[in-house]
């Protein structure tokens, strides 16, 4: 006999609600698990990164200058322009640290060269780093920037002897310089004081050079320890020199090479623009300089040395026979003969690698002049 009809019907119910709740139970449990556990996972992961990242850039702009410029530029955009590049690498030149007070490039003593085969064309090869005249240490700030000025007409082969010689030298000093010829056009008397007063004027309009180096275009220098800077008196640097068995000419002799601060040289109103032809003019300097009480400085003789490259007198070049009653008047005339009655005619300013080239037309001796103008 079989179970009662209202028995069998209970127990079917029982076990199909039995069931459900079982399955509801499930959803339940899934329905948990989905929502719950991810969420309070997930919201706090994406603030964080972005916390910690923004606190990172913080603590580091506070580090230093150079470091905060990197973070900015990572979390701004990315440093492609060329703008912000060149503000870049203006940074990195103003926290270059300055050069040694003595450059550990010196060698002292050097044997000079002079071969008659010697070209233009290697002594650029040999200073790849010298752009239009111009030469500054990489991985250092130059304590001075010092222009050299250099008197010039028909002597190319000492130019060239000189450029080979004084570009590694002043690159072994660790200074920013540069090089400038200045080139006397036509063939009336040459004159040297005219010509460097010219080169300071024209040199300054390219950069405010701190010292200038007055420099014939013969006289090597042999030993690198003869420092191209300028001191706080002016600097005479050619004590000895090979034609002159290394002795000094005369006490007061301030010739050949002679450094001066920008300052210094304004300050005495520069050189004469009257002395033609050769001598005295390195003499009216002196006069200058110590009528404005200053002092004239040397290196050692050891170090001082030059060698003069053998040449005979240049035709326009004569002695000047006034050079001595010019010397006299100087006291008189160097505050009306000088930098701020200087007139010239600027013909042409050229850059090629190795130096800056002015070609400059500075008139004739008043003599010169009166006897074209009777031609005339
Ligand atoms: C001249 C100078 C010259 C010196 C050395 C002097 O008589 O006046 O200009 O530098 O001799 O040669």
């Amino acid at each position: 006999m079989g179970p009662c009809p209202a028995v069998s019907l209970f127990t079917r119910k029982a076990k199909f609600l039995l069931l459900l709740a079982l399955c509801l139970c499930v959803l339940a449990w899934i329905a948990t698990l989905t929502n719950g556990p991810v969420k309070t996972e997930q919201e706090p992961t994406l603030p964080q990164v972005q916390n910690e990242g923004k606190e990172d850039a913080e603590l580091k702009l506070e580090e230093g200058p150079e470091k905060s410029s990197v973070i900015r530029n990572q979390l701004d955009k990315p440093a492609e322009d060329k703008e912000e590049q060149e503000e870049q690498g203006t940074e990195d030149k103003a926290t270059k640290a300055s050069c040694p007070e003595e450059s550990p490039l010196l060698r002292g003593e050097m044997k000079l060269s002079f071969k008659p085969t010697l070209t233009l064309g290697q002594v650029e090869g040999e200073n790849q780093a010298v752009v239009e005249g111009q030469y500054e240490p990489a991985d250092c700030m130059a304590r001075q920037s010092v222009a050299i000025l250099i008197p010039h007409r028909n002597r190319e082969k000492h130019l060239l002897y000189l450029l080979y010689h004084l570009h590694p030298f002043l690159q072994r000093q660790q200074i920013h310089y540069g090089i400038y010829i200045i080139h006397q056009a036509g063939d009336s008397t040459f004159n040297r004081a005219k010509l460097l007063n010219v080169g300071y004027l024209e040199a300054l309009k390219d950069y405010s050079w701190d010292c200038f180096i007055f420099h014939d275009v013969d006289l090597v220098p042999e030993n690198d320890r003869n420092l191209y800077t300028c001191e706080n008196q002016p600097k005479h640097l050619v004590v000895g020199r090979n034609s002159t068995g290394y002795r000094l000419r005369y006490k007061g002799y301030f010739g050949g090479v002679t450094a001066m601060t920008k300052e210094q040289f304004f300050k005495v109103n520069g050189f004469p623009n009257t002395y033609w032809g050769w001598g005295g003019e390195d003499d009216d300097l002196r006069i200058r300089v110590q009528l404005q009480g200053m002092k004239i400085v040397r290196p050692l003789p050891k170090v001082a040395r030059y060698t003069m490259v053998f040449h005979k007198r240049d035709n326009g070049n004569e002695v000047n026979q006034d050079r001595m009653r010019l010397l006299g008047r100087t006291p008189q005339m160097w505050r009306k003969d000088g930098l701020n009655s200087c007139s010239y005619k600027t013909l042409s300013v050229e850059r090629p690698p190795l130096y800056i080239n002015v070609t400059v037309d500075i008139g004739m001796p008043p003599s010169a002049a009166r006897v074209k103008r009777m031609a005339v």
